[in-house]
């Protein structure tokens, strides 16, 4: 069959959608197929956090591939917003990790300071802050167990379903298609730069294929001659009210809306396909958001849900180019927000270029499972 687009991008989460607008900037005109509304979208579930400063440890290139995504993140916010007319709410003001104990305080510091000597000559800014003046202006309402916190000006936040929106609406926009109800299941042809698939029913054909379907990427993959061994680990997320108190800058695990809601965030269970929601989690979650500022604990919580992250066995992102049908990739990660500036503006010109950059995504190639997965 000959090709009906220059590329097939499976999975319009905000993975696959920020790689196949990062394509349509290459002057390619790729087709996205999007499973239905039974799949898992962790893009749909998120907490909206453009977040560096806790990763990468004993990975300084997971931590340099995340700087480069903030670093991108503002032109892709502005990009999307002259396109779409959307404003993503990006804020980038830096971020901060609460410790409740010294015994926090102290191994929060250690960990800082290893990503720093980690880093070596790339540097790693950060700064632990006791509790006392400089923290309370930084952060006004924290509460007395509080007793200091680490801050990188790297992080920030922004609105992941305007986000998702946006990028969408660029990929139409900019001449891209987008195919609903579009399951990639059994029907596949993989030859070097030579793919077919069917999906919802039409047949489509490409010199390149994107894996980009979240957990599905762990059935496809082998099909492409890729491996891509994803497992969902559950987060569950509440949000409150709208606070007259303000929140300036976001906290790993609360963050205040461009709206005034705050979000609560996020738990971390390993419990396979399961996006039930357990009370016990929430309970731990709106506990520790009090005990880090009381004054949230006067906030009705209006929304609660739980999704389901796209994990690695090591947490780190995997992203590799098949050996036996190259023009085939697949990228995966369980930080989809904060990595969009690289996907859309990084890793989307490597991918039309044919080659991904060995020197900044080689150790994420899923070739360092080779020898046993620890999931
Ligand atoms: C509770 C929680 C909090 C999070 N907080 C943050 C955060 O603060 N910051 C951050 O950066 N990240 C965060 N994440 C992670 C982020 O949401 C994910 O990394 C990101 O959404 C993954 O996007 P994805 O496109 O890979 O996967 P998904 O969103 O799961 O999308 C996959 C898509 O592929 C489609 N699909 C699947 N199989 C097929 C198939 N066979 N054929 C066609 N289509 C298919 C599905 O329909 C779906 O649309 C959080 C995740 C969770 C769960």
């Amino acid at each position: 069959m000959p090709p009906s687009h220059d590329a097939i991008v499976i999975g319009g989460g905000l993975v696959g959608a920020a790689i196949a607008w990062g394509l349509t900037g290459q002057g390619l005109r790729p087709v996205l197929l999007d499973e239905g509304d039974v799949a898992y979208r962790a893009s749909r579930g998120n907490f909206g956090l453009v977040w560096v400063q806790s990763k990468g440890f004993g990975a300084p290139h997971y931590q340099r591939w995340t700087r480069a995504s903030a670093a991108e993140w503002p032109a892709l916010a502005a990009d999307l917003a002259a396109r779409t007319g959307r404003d993503v709410g990006l804020r980038q003001p830096g971020g901060v990790q609460l410790c409740l104990s010294e015994a926090e305080f102290e191994e929060r510091a250690a960990r800082m300071a290893q990503m720093r000597a980690e880093a070596g000559n790339f540097g790693f800014d950060h700064r632990m802050i006791p509790m006392g003046p400089e923290l309370r202006e930084m952060l006004p309402g924290l509460g007395p167990r509080v007793v200091g916190a680490s801050f990188t000006p790297y992080d920030g936040h922004a609105n992941p379903l305007v986000l998702l929106h946006a990028l969408h609406r660029a990929f139409t926009e900019a001449g891209g298609t987008y195919v609903p109800n579009a399951r990639v299941e059994d029907d596949i042809h993989a030859a070097p730069h030579d793919f077919a698939v069917t999906a919802g029913g039409q047949r489509f054909a490409a010199p390149r294929v994107v894996l980009a379907a979240g957990l599905g990427n762990a059935d496809l993959a082998p099909r492409f001659g890729l491996h891509a061994p994803v497992r969902p680990q559950r987060g569950q997320v509440i949000v409150t009210e709208r606070a007259a108190e303000v929140l300036p800058m976001p906290v790993t695990t609360i963050r205040q809306t461009t709206e005034g809601s705050i979000m609560l965030g996020d738990s971390v269970e390993e419990v396979g396909f399961d996006t039930r929601q357990r009370p016990e989690v929430i309970k731990v979650i709106a506990e520790r958001a009090v005990a880090c500022f009381p004054w949230i604990g006067r906030l009705n919580i209006v929304r609660a849900w739980s999704a389901l992250r796209v994990m690695a066995p090591d947490g780190l992102p995997i992203y590799d180019q098949s050996e036996s049908c190259p023009g085939a990739f697949t990228a995966n990660c369980h930080s989809g927000v904060t990595l969009a500036g690289a996907h859309a503006r990084l890793l989307a010109p490597m991918i039309a270029a044919g080659a991904l950059d060995a020197d900044r995504l080689g150790l994420l190639s899923a070739h360092r499972f080779a020898h046993g997965e620890a999931a």
